[in-house]
């Protein structure tokens, strides 16, 4: 079985439409995918729809942005009730937060590039979950860099003068919205050192208390160093493992089933989860 918990679509800034990432999940022989778009659960239908299309198993996610003492923290949310106000009021409130950052980074850039909102906006569908993405594809379209790569390491990085962070909920807070919703966390690329800095087991093992239920271990933006600090971490904090590719489309190099996550693994996130997953295809077939 190859599953793969940690995908984005257009939702939010993923290339792909959800129905688009779930095909190409099936075309690279995945049997199971998550869709986790940022500070959202607007592409679940349709990629449920997709799934149920193309054979393939969908495990509704977000990704929850969250801070934990400062650090930005992305925290995976699995088969949790799209509806329950915990998650749903929490999430809400990020996505208000990420658009007026979204407007204040222009607003820097402006004083020096041609670029305006407006610019943004020609660049994503409405209601989309707006990131630092959807500016640097306005700044490709402006023939400004090359790339999102290009627009990240430069005019969008944390440490540019154009940068601005935005609101989000304390991890703990985070994690408890997410087990109030019969979501199940697990901590999406807690040791990608590459972004900044990074939670110590400390604080990991303070958010296992607050019912963190995994870490995302195999990620692309983990030294071998970090997977070992991870994979024993888990083991001593008891626990799932997960690995994943955090596909974006064409917005990343990042691809489909590049790492994966145990079938075990799998069916103790089902156990924890309150809602299923969508097209499992019946027993014994
Ligand atoms: P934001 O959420 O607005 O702070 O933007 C961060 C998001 O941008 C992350 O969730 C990544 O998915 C994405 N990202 C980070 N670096 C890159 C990159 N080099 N190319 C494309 N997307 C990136
Ligand atoms: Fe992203
Ligand atoms: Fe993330
Ligand atoms: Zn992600």
């Amino acid at each position: 079985m190859r599953i793969d918990l940690h995908t984005h679509s257009s939702a939010s800034d993923g290339t792909e439409p959800p129905g688009g990432v779930i095909a190409s999940a099936a075309a690279a022989g995945l049997d199971v995918v998550a869709l986790t778009d940022h500070d959202t659960t607007s592409g679940w239908a349709a990629a449920g729809e997709a799934a149920v299309a193309h054979g393939v198993v969908l495990v509704p996610g977000t990704e929850v942005s969250a801070l934990s003492r400062g650090v930005s923290v992305h925290l995976l949310s699995y088969l949790q009730d799209p509806a329950a106000p915990a998650l749903a009021d929490l999430i809400a409130q990020t996505r208000e937060a990420r658009l007026h950052r979204g407007r204040a980074i222009v607003e820097r850039l402006a004083e020096d590039l041609p670029i305006t909102w407006d610019d943004v906006l020609a660049q994503q569908q409405p209601g989309t979950v707006v990131g630092r993405p959807h500016i640097a594809d306005a700044l490709v379209a402006l023939g400004v860099v090359a790339d999102r790569t290009a627009a990240f390491d430069d005019l969008l990085s944390t440490r540019g003068r154009y940068y601005v962070p935005y609101y989000a909920p304390e991890a703990v807070e985070a994690v408890e919205a997410i087990r109030a919703a019969g979501g199940v966390p697990v901590f999406a690329h807690p040791g990608a050192d590459g972004r900044g800095r990074v939670v110590p087991d400390s604080d990991i093992a303070a958010l296992a208390e607050a019912g963190l239920a995994g870490l995302e271990v195999h990620h692309r933006d983990h030294t071998p160093a970090q997977v070992e600090r991870l994979t024993a971490l888990a083991d001593r904090l008891g626990l799932l493992v997960t690995g994943s590719s955090d596909y974006h489309g064409a917005g990343k190099p990042n691809l489909l089933g590049e790492n994966l996550t145990a079938p075990e693994v799998l069916a103790e996130i089902e156990r924890q989860g309150r809602t299923g997953v969508v097209g499992r295809p019946g027993v014994g077939r």
